[in-house]
């Protein structure tokens, strides 16, 4: 079976992850990754902390770039970005982009959708939806759709179906039904069409939260059907998760009728056959 050895989703010290540059890229070496690739939290200015702000983002990409030539040879250390669809800063010194929606714009601010408390959810729903999910959902794959062109550039979308993310502790929304699905098929549409690909996404597996990785089956068949085409990540924080899951992911992928999963290779997606 096919081996993925790269992950383009990883987040270090310099935002909310809980290692350096170096102690990933020792850890991707040792996995017998060719490559790993850095995704910085870009700043979202409302919400602070978790992200990068003006002076980190120069520290992180200085010390990948460093990191990049100190590697040279061993492992290719690539410079991305998780950039949220409210994120602001410039995009050119990265080589790919990865596009998430995390936030909403209410009429108290931004508030966070990607939790995996459902109570936060429910008040969420409660107080700016008119109590009904689905009008969340319409919403949150509204962003998400638009995701190319609120940004300059958007190669990677990001946990497809993030509000999903504590449907297995609690189910809030109808992800079965045909308004649900409308809503998401939607998006992959616009999405495939402006040439994205999509992370099969093993990061809330890592964390104990679902059992399968974003997106479910359906959506990901949904992908396939259009023609999109994936890349398999962790969002990985912790070391040990690095490879989490990716040999499942592969499985997952090929069940649900891909025969190709891509790696970022010298500024290019490639395929590879699984
Ligand atoms: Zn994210
Ligand atoms: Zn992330």
């Amino acid at each position: 079976m096919f081996k993925y050895r790269q992950n383009l989703h990883t987040h270090t010290k310099f935002c909310d992850g809980s290692y350096t540059v170096k102690e990933i890229i020792e850890k991707a070496i040792e996995l017998g990754f060719t490559s790993i690739g850095f995704s910085g939290h870009a700043l979202t200015t409302f919400c602070r902390g978790y992200c990068l702000d003006e002076v980190s983002t120069l520290e992180y990409i200085k010390e990948v770039k460093a990191q990049k030539q100190n590697y040279k040879g061993k492992i290719d250390v690539i410079l991305g970005t998780e950039y949220d669809y409210y994120s602001s800063g410039d995009l050119d010194e990265f080589d790919y982009v990865i596009g998430s929606v995390h936030y909403l714009e209410t009429r108290d601010g931004f508030i966070s959708i990607d939790t995996r408390t459902p109570k936060k959810l429910e008040d969420i729903i409660n107080k700016y939806f008119d109590n009904q999910p689905i009008k969340l959902v319409e919403e949150y794959f509204r962003l998400l759709s638009d995701l190319p062109n609120k940004l300059k550039r958007v190669d990677v979308i990001g946990h497809f179906d993030l509000l999903l993310k504590s449907s297995e502790i609690k189910k809030i929304f109808d992800q079965e039904s045909s308004e649900y699905r409308a809503f998401a098929r939607k998006a992959i549409e616009k999405l495939v069409s402006k040439g994205c690909f999509f992370e099969v996404n093993t990061g809330a597996m890592a964390r104990g939260v679902r059992s399968i990785p974003y997106p479910e089956p359906w959506a990901l068949k949904t992908i396939r059907e259009y023609g999109g085409k994936v890349i398999i990540t962790s969002d990985c924080h912790k070391i040990d998760k690095l490879d989490y899951y990716f040999d499942g992911a592969v499985e997952y992928i090929k069940q649900n009728g891909f025969t190709e999963v891509y790696t970022f290779e010298n500024g290019k997606f490639i395929a590879n056959k699984i």
